[in-house]
């Protein structure tokens, strides 16, 4: 992986563009500057688009609302200050989640995997964000707990490589600086994790859960990967040993009992992870199918079932199914959006608009529901219709790279075609290609012609970018 050479030196250059002038003092030596929040902020965005850049990432909308929901509501509850977060979800089975400064949470889908409950996928989120609030990734570094700028960007860099699947060898690679290694030791240092889940285990208990969840989570892992030569990445910088399972079930039994432990929504949206990395729809069918015959009141196994049965079309025994799953909850969104999907894979198109417009009567602002509308109008031929849902979607998900992409297919279909390249422009903005976004502003620029208003519109939003990439070029210099 040659992307990422953070120095020392370049990093001078960062201080000086020109999006982060605003906010800064004037420092006469750009090595000793402090990471102000706003810059801290800027950094994290600007490296969360090269990781996007670099790893393959889920973007199923359940998958993405369903984790942005539930580490929002554990954020409440925790110490964290700055809450303006961003999130990306890594295509990975491997056990794995990170929240770093900038606010950037990243979730593998084998988080999903390995977590048996709620409770346990909150544990580590939980954790996590508690080396966030604790700024344990600055610590000892100032006492004010702020951040240096090439310490913040080398630091960014482990964690991207360490996402990207890049492991130790990774970090190596980039540890030139060694600002990265000392922070990954300090960040996983014995005390580090023990306050880490100290603060985690209050925070999943103020927010509502029952925080013996931590501790079950821990002895399952430690059971599980007790003998495997290659345990995945997070444990090994989370190693659980058993003090550190003791420590935790002594501080979570002084919790009083009744929190939560699992959501069927958890479940559910644990078993659309799981068909994700089945091998085949027909290996998730037979093993749902096993579980249903085990036990036919279950739910989870029976969505699990119908959604294999739709990914291999086999619709009729998804439509049974799922009949089933509606009779008992009927206005549930999961299945809802499952009979959705299956009618539209079946055109039977005017059933899932009803359905879709049903759904949204009661939850307006929920984010897969509006994008399957989306989609849903796009299937029927409506562009013009579907761009103006998406114009609604953009309010609260401008950040959101899967979102523009949608922008930009759709304004291509109802013939707005500088909308289309503005709308490219954003998409590969917020995955790290700056030199496609440039371009397609350019093209952009060139179809609003004489329309002065527009193509200065144009403009300034070019050189913004520019701005942004050459802030990240000097970063990886
Ligand atoms: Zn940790």
């Amino acid at each position: 992986m040659t992307f990422l050479r953070p120095t020392l030196l370049t990093l001078a250059c960062l201080l000086a563009s020109p999006g982060f002038a605003d906010d800064l003092p004037s420092l006469g030596d750009a090595s000793s500057a402090i990471v102000s929040p706003q810059q801290e902020h800027q950094l994290g965005r600007a490296w969360l688009a090269l990781l996007r850049s670099q790893v393959s990432q889920l973007n199923d909308p359940q998958l993405k609302d369903y984790v942005e929901t539930s580490v929002y509501k554990l954020v409440e509850t925790s110490q964290v200050n700055d809450r303006r977060l961003e999130f990306i979800l890594i295509n990975s089975p491997q056990l794995n989640a990170f929240a770093a400064p900038g606010g950037i949470v990243g979730v593998n889908g084998g988080l999903f995997l390995n977590a048996q409950t709620e409770g346990e996928y909150a544990s580590v989120l939980a954790h996590e964000l508690a080396h966030l609030s604790q700024r344990h990734f600055a610590r000892g570094v100032e006492a004010s707990q702020r951040m240096q700028v090439p310490m913040m960007a080398a630091l960014l860099a482990g964690i991207v490589i360490a996402a990207a699947g890049g492991g130790d060898a990774g970090i190596a690679a980039i540890a030139g600086t060694q600002a990265a290694a000392i922070q990954e030791q300090r960040r996983f240092s014995r005390q580090n994790e023990q306050e880490a889940d100290r603060i985690g285990i209050l925070n999943l208990e103020k927010a509502g859960y029952d925080p013996r969840s931590m501790p079950t989570m821990f002895e399952r892992l430690m059971r599980q990967y007790r003998f495997d030569a290659k345990p995945p990445e997070f444990l090994l910088t989370h190693p659980v040993t058993e003090s550190r399972i003791a420590d935790t079930r002594n501080r979570a039994e002084q919790a009083k009992a009744g929190g939560k432990e699992d959501s069927l929504r958890y479940q559910l949206i644990r078993a659309r992870v799981q068909l994700i990395y089945e091998e085949s729809p027909g290996i998730g069918a037979k093993r749902f199918r096993a579980q249903l015959d085990e036990n036919p009141k279950n739910d989870i196994a029976r969505y699990g079932l119908a959604i294999a049965q739709i990914k291999g079309s086999q619709f009729n025994d998804a439509r049974e199914n799922l009949k089933q799953l509606l009779a008992k909850q009927p206005n549930d969104i999961t299945y809802n959006l499952a009979q959705i999907d299956l009618d539209t894979a079946t055109s039977r198109f005017s059933d899932a608009q009803a359905r879709v417009d049903k759904m949204l009567a009661q939850y307006p602002g929920n984010y897969p529901l509006n994008q399957v509308r989306v989609d849903l109008l796009l299937k029927q031929n409506r562009p013009a219709d579907a761009e103006k849902a998406l114009e609604n979607l953009l309010k609260t998900r401008s950040d959101d790279p899967d979102v523009w992409y949608s922008v930009a297919e759709t304004r291509g279909l109802s013939g707005n075609i500088i909308g289309l390249h503005q709308a490219r422009a954003e998409y590969f903005a917020l995955v790290g290609d700056y030199r496609q976004a440039i371009q397609q502003l350019d093209f952009a620029k060139r179809r609003a012609g004489s329309n002065f208003p527009l193509s200065s519109r144009i403009d300034a939003r070019q050189r913004e970018l520019m701005d942004q990439e050459q802030m990240v070029k000097d970063m990886m210099r």
